[in-house]
């Protein structure tokens, strides 16, 4: 308990001994039978004081049992802040940590979009049912957005105490539906990450604003946390040159996607590319303009796939593709849209390739109809691969039956 909280229970304690010994002594003055109307005043005037006491005394003593059970809650709490595997699973254990605190009639967590200067409703308690996810804001608008942008833990004493062109401001261009009345930015070191509101708190009273502003501190810690942690497990399954997936990760995602396909009655298709005379280009303009080469063409990879797509480098300038639910003729037909990309592209130094142009070679295969595991899967499509080199590169070959026997 912190002496702040002692000094008024202290007090409260002192007057209320005094109060019962005022009450002894007028008893006392009643015995002898005079001033009988005044007395019976002076008790019930002093009944009164101690009951008043009495009170006081109890909400001391609950505000300081209230303190006692945040610190009580706190670990267990902050534990599945910490062990949140993405911001999205932060926005509500905020919330819930903010219920376990104030137990407020309102609450709300918003995420700031720099692109577009906006808050977006992450998560509420107690909105109106109208009220949806994804609703926006933008910053300096209302007292969300006017908490956001000075980057300031406000509530209403703050509020009232802007000047009257501000307060109208704010009230015209607030959230008509989310009650605002103490809001805390949440920040991750300088950069601004979202924002928490609430309002109607029910416990501690008075002391909204200060621990509010705690819980966007923490919010904010876990999830620049959680932040670098997915950046670090990111970096792990990347390749550093292009960016795209590193060969490891290309293999554990082909086996997941077989697993899948396997039990659900669907196909995976799998193209591997190798880029055409690498070694000419590389001899002729040296290793670095190599890399160029491969960086854009990563990129160029990058942007053709879908979400549920997998891009990876494999090894030296040889790619691979998975497509989940794809059959045979659709990786076909994207692979050729690919190669045609490729040929397309303006890459520095392409004409003095052999075919007068940066090209690629490949080799499509598909799940189940080419192969059934993963390790044949990439088999019948190097052969594939073989293939399209063998005929004069530059083009896309499909497995054929007979690869594997
Ligand atoms: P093909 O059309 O038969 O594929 O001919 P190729 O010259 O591309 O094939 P080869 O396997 O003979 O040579 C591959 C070359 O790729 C050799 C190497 O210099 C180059 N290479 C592999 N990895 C890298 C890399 O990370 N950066 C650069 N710049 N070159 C690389
Ligand atoms: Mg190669
Ligand atoms: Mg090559």
């Amino acid at each position: 308990m912190e002496t702040r909280e002692l000094v008024p229970l202290a007090l409260a304690l002192f007057v209320a001994l005094l109060a019962g010994w005022l009450l002894a002594m007028a008893s006392g003055a009643g015995g002898r039978g005079r001033h009988r109307e005044l007395r019976d005043r002076e008790r019930a005037d002093t009944e009164k004081i101690l009951g008043r006491l009495r009170r006081q005394l109890e909400d001391a003593e609950n505000r300081s049992r209230d303190q006692l059970e945040v610190f009580v809650v706190l670990p267990s709490l902050l534990r599945q802040l910490f062990d949140a595997t993405s911001q999205r699973q932060i926005a509500p254990l905020a919330l819930k940590l903010l219920d376990q605190i104030f137990q407020p009639a309102q609450s709300a967590f918003f995420f700031y979009h720099p692109e577009r200067r906006t808050l977006s409703l992450a998560v509420g308690q107690g909105l109106p049912g109208g009220v949806k996810p994804g609703l926006e804001i933008g910053l300096g608008e209302g007292r969300l957005g006017h908490a956001a942008e000075s980057r300031r833990a406000m509530d209403e004493a703050d509020f009232r105490n802007l000047t009257p062109s501000v307060r109208r401001h704010l009230e015209m261009t607030a959230m008509r539906d989310v009650e605002a009345e103490v809001v805390a930015p949440v920040e991750d070191g300088q950069e601004l990450v979202g924002l928490l509101c609430m309002a109607a708190a029910r416990s501690r009273r008075g002391d909204e604003k200060r621990l509010l502003r705690m819980v966007a501190e923490l919010t904010g810690l876990a999830t620049g946390y959680v932040k670098r942690l997915t950046r670090t497990q990111d970096d792990a399954e990347r390749d550093g040159l292009t960016g795209v997936y590193n060969k490891r990760y290309f293999e554990n995602r082909l086996a997941h996607e077989i697993h899948e396909a396997e039990e659900r009655n669907q196909t995976v298709g799998l193209l591997m590319l190798d880029i055409d005379h690498f070694k000419n280009y590389n001899d002729r303009n040296g290793h670095l303009a190599g890399d160029t080469v491969l960086k854009e063409l990563g990129l160029i990879l990058g942007s053709s796939v879908r979400r549920e797509d997998v891009v990876a480098r494999s090894g030296g300038e040889e790619f691979v593709l998975v497509y989940p639910r794809a059959g045979k003729e659709t990786t076909l037909r994207i692979a050729e849209n690919l190669r045609r990309a490729v040929e397309a592209h303006d890459f520095r130094h392409g004409e003095g390739q052999p075919l007068g142009r940066v090209t690629i070679s490949g080799g499509v295969a598909c799940f189940p109809e080419d192969a059934r595991s993963a390790l044949d899967l990439q088999r019948v499509a190097d052969r594939a691969l073989y293939e399209a080199k063998a005929a004069g590169r530059n083009r896309i070959v499909g497995a054929d039956k007979g690869y594997l026997t």
